[in-house]
C-alpha cells in the first residue's frame, strides 16, 4: 500500500491532532499515533484484499482525540474534536462518516460492551492500536500510564489480585482507574487478552510475537519479586486462555 506523502489534508489534520494530545502524559502522544499509523500501513500491505488506505490512515491518525481518557466520559461520545479536525481539513463527508464509524467502534472498553468495528479498514486500525498496547512498548506504556496522573500509582501489590473477567463498568469505575488496578494487574485485565481479540491475520501474527515478550517479562518479574504464587497464576491464566482459543 502506498500513501501520497504530499497529502495536504493529512498534514492539516496531524497538526490538529498534535494540538489536542500535546499535554497528555499517559501514553496517548504523537509517538503512539505515528506507530499505530505505521503498523496499520504494514497490515494493509500484508493483507491480500482491497483496503481503503486513506480511510485507514485517517482513522489511525484521529483515533485518540475524543478518547474518554483525554476529553472525559461525558464528551467522549460526541466526537467533537475529530469532527472539527476533519472538517477544518476539508475532508469529504462520506470519508468523515467512515472514519467516525471506525473510531466509534474501536477500543478495549467498547469491546467489553460487545462493540467491535465492522469494516476491513476498522479491523486493521483496531488491530494496529491493540498491538501497540502489547509487547515491549505495550508494557512500557502500561508503566507510563500507571504512574501518570490518570493511573493507580501502583506497580505491583502481591495481595491485590486482578479481576480477570473485568466488566466495562468496573474497568472505568473511577474514571480512569479502579480498585484492583496496577501496572501488573493491567496485563491480566487487558493486555494478555488482546492477542485473542485480533481481527486480521497480520494482526494475529504480530500480536502473537508481542504476547510472548509480555509473558516472558512477567515470568521473570515474578521470579525476581519472590512471588511463586503469581508465577502459578500466570501459568494457569495462559493455559485457560490457550485452551479457550
Ligand atoms: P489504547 O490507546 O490502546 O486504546 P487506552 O487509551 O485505554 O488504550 O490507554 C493507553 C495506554 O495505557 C495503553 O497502552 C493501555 O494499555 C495503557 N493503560 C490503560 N489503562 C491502564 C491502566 N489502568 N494501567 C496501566 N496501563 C493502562
Amino acid at each position: 500500500m502506498t500513501f501520497d506523502d504530499s497529502d495536504e489534508k493529512f498534514a492539516v489534520m496531524r497538526r490538529g491532532v498534535t494540538a489536542v494530545l500535546e499535554d497528555d502524559n499517559s501514553g496517548h502522544d504523537m509517538g503512539h499515533i505515528d506507530r499505530v499509523i505505521a503498523l496499520a500501513e504494514r497490515f494493509c500491505d500484508e493483507l491480500d484484499q482491497d483496503v481503503d488506505a486513506e480511510v485507514v490512515r485517517y482513522a489511525a491518525l484521529l483515533h485518540e482525540v475524543d478518547d474518554y481518557k483525554i476529553v472525559g466520559k461525558e464528551k467522549s461520545g460526541e466526537y467533537a474534536n475529530m469532527s472539527k479536525i476533519m472538517s477544518d481539513a476539508g475532508l469529504n463527508l462520506e470519508v468523515q462518516d467512515r472514519v467516525r464509524e471506525i473510531v466509534s467502534t474501536m477500543g478495549y472498553s467498547k469491546s467489553l460492551r460487545g462493540i467491535r468495528p465492522k469494516s476491513i479498514e476498522g479491523w486493521v486500525v483496531s488491530d494496529a492500536d491493540m498491538c501497540e498496547a502489547i509487547g515491549a512498548s505495550g508494557t512500557l506504556r502500561a508503566f507510563q500510564y500507571a504512574i501518570s496522573d490518570k493511573g493507580s500509582g501502583v506497580i505491583f501489590d502481591k495481595n491485590i489480585w486482578p479481576e480477570v473477567d473485568i466488566s466495562a463498568e468496573t474497568y472505568n469505575s473511577s474514571g480512569t482507574t479502579h480498585s484492583t488496578d496496577s501496572f501488573v494487574n493491567h496485563h491480566f485485565e487487558k493486555l494478555l487478552k488482546l492477542k485473542g481479540m485480533m481481527l486480521t491475520e497480520p494482526g494475529k501474527r504480530e500480536a502473537g510475537r508481542r504476547h510472548v515478550t509480555m509473558r516472558e517479562f512477567l515470568q521473570a518479574f515474578f521470579v525476581e519479586q519472590n512471588a511463586p504464587e503469581w508465577e502459578k497464576f500466570l501459568e494457569i491464566f495462559e493455559k485457560e486462555r490457550n485452551s479457550a482459543t
